[in-house]
This record gives C-alpha cells, structure tokens and sequence, in this order.
C-alpha cells in the first residue's frame, strides 16, 4: 500500500513539529490534530502539509 509522507505544521507558530505516514486513500481529508509544539512549550492544533 503506497503511503505518504505529510508534515504537521503548528498552527499557531508555524513550526514544522512533526512527520508522519498517511495513506491518502484510507484519509482523503487533511489531518488535524493537537500536538505538543516544543517551540512554544504547549498544545497547539498542527495542520497536515505537503
Ligand atoms: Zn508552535
């Protein structure tokens, strides 16, 4: 199964905090999802990115 490699962007800062794995076929729609972001020391929404 092809699998694609997406960034998570913090919303709020803009960091590119994490990496993951996603088969686009199984989640056609883009993740969203609170993460912590080191940068600002706390929780934020970090949005999928290409
Ligand atoms: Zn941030």
């Amino acid at each position: 199964m092809p699998r694609d490699r997406v960034k998570l962007v913090c919303t709020s800062c803009g960091e590119e905090n994490y990496h993951t794995d996603k088969n686009k076929k199984l989640h056609p729609d883009k993740m969203e999802v609170k993460k912590y972001c080191p940068s600002e020391r706390k929780y934020t929404v970090h949005k999928e990115k290409k």
